[in-house]
């Protein structure tokens, strides 16, 4: 099969929507996939089963989850447009508005659904500015009490994202404390309650027994429906971004040039300056670079147990979350084909990109 391709194992998948699902039997929570992290939609008949639908950060995604996820369809914007609105409400069961303002605005038009607001507790997990939500002069969401108890007779809901690949139980907990604590005269008038995504549950050794009891007490204390919106835990090592060799040089380090571009097929990782997840083990090492032209285009340094020959096949591991959601068409570099692995082992090519798609992205 011709390189470069995001290959989805579908067993994998399944392992991490089992655990999703014991969550939410125990802890009585529900849960959303967030569709800003992963949105192919080719495995959906598969998380549907484990789900209870998707949450959105657009129209475009809102309609996504509406047409090819369904179950219960979120809508979340940081901004509504006029033009938008009604036909968001047509997708949508529940809308959560990110300001007062916007639910001032247009609170009316989605009074035949349920209306939610975002709180800002003014605290988070992320360690990175760029994605914290907590930031200062953070746009997202409301975080003065006395403002939003003068809206709850037009919410019954809201939705508080402040948790960012959190594996710490113990953080977690103490941090639904403070929120219990400082808002808790709120939640008390509430019917639901969305804690947001970030909560890293599919990772090794992560206590869920603690979690979903944890949950499931939150939502007795305050009579609330718990939703969770998980993005990168649903997903989180399903997927590989398969690439080849086609050129080796050195200079100081011996480098391999694979045909694909960290820009354009796992920019998060430059934005975050991350490395991607390659090979570690024997005794050569190489630089596993991009294509593009980019001086930085770099997926990170990787180890393998024999030299590395042009044509010779390198799989970069976890290329799920906020990757193929990102994937642009920088330097005109073909687009990685999505691939899946089915449960018997065989591949099955789901899209694949042309010179027409890079074409028909500009005009
Ligand atoms: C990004 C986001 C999520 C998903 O976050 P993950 O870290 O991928 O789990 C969920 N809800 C909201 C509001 C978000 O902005």
């Amino acid at each position: 099969m011709q390189t470069p391709f995001y290959l989805i194992d579908k067993a994998a998948l399944r392992r991490n929507m089992e655990i999703v699902a014991r969550l939410r039997e125990v802890s009585g929570a529900k849960a959303l996939l967030a569709l800003k992290c992963f949105a192919s939609w080719s495995v959906f008949n598969l998380m549907r089963d484990y789900m209870d639908g998707t949450t959105s950060s657009s129209l475009y995604e809102l309609h996504l989850g509406a047409e090819k996820f369904g179950g219960e369809t979120h809508a979340y914007s940081v901004a509504w447009a006029e033009h938008e609105i009604d036909e968001a409400v047509g997708y949508a069961d529940k809308i959560i508005f990110n300001s007062i303002g916007q639910l001032e605005r247009f609170g009316e038009r989605a009074g035949g659904i349920t209306r939610g607001l975002r709180l800002n507790p003014r605290f988070s997990t992320s360690g990175f500015d760029l994605a914290d939500p907590a930031r200062p002069f953070s746009r997202l969401g409301e975080w003065d009490p006395v403002k939003i108890e003068g809206v709850l007779d037009r919410i019954s809901g809201v939705m508080i994202h402040y948790n960012c690949e959190n594996r710490d139980f113990a953080l977690f907990d103490q941090q639904l404390g403070r929120i219990e604590a400082e808002f808790g005269s709120i939640l008390q008038r509430l019917d639901w309650v969305s804690l947001g995504g970030g909560i890293h549950f599919t990772g090794e050794g992560y206590p869920v027994e603690a979690l979903a009891a944890r949950l499931k007490a939150f939502s007795e204390r305050f009579g609330v429906q718990v939703y969770l919106e998980p993005g990168e835990a649903a997903i989180t090592d399903t997927t590989t971004l398969e690439v080849t060799v086609l050129d080796i040089l050195e200079n100081e380090k011996k480098l391999a040039i694979v045909d694909a571009s960290i820009e354009a097929h796992m920019l998060d990782l430059l934005i975050y300056r991350e490395a991607a997840r390659l090979p570690q083990e024997g005794d050569h090492a190489y630089q596993i670079c991009g294509k593009s032209c980019l001086a930085g285009d770099i997926f990170g340094d990787a180890r393998f147990v024999r030299p590395l020959q042009v044509g010779d096949r390198v799989s970069v591991r976890d290329a799920a979350g906020y990757t193929m959601v990102k994937k642009n068409w920088f330097n005109g570099v073909k687009m990685p084909a999505i691939v899946l692995r089915q449960e018997d082992g065989s591949l099955t090519v789901v899209r694949d990109f042309g010179y027409e798609d890079y074409r028909a992205s500009l005009s």
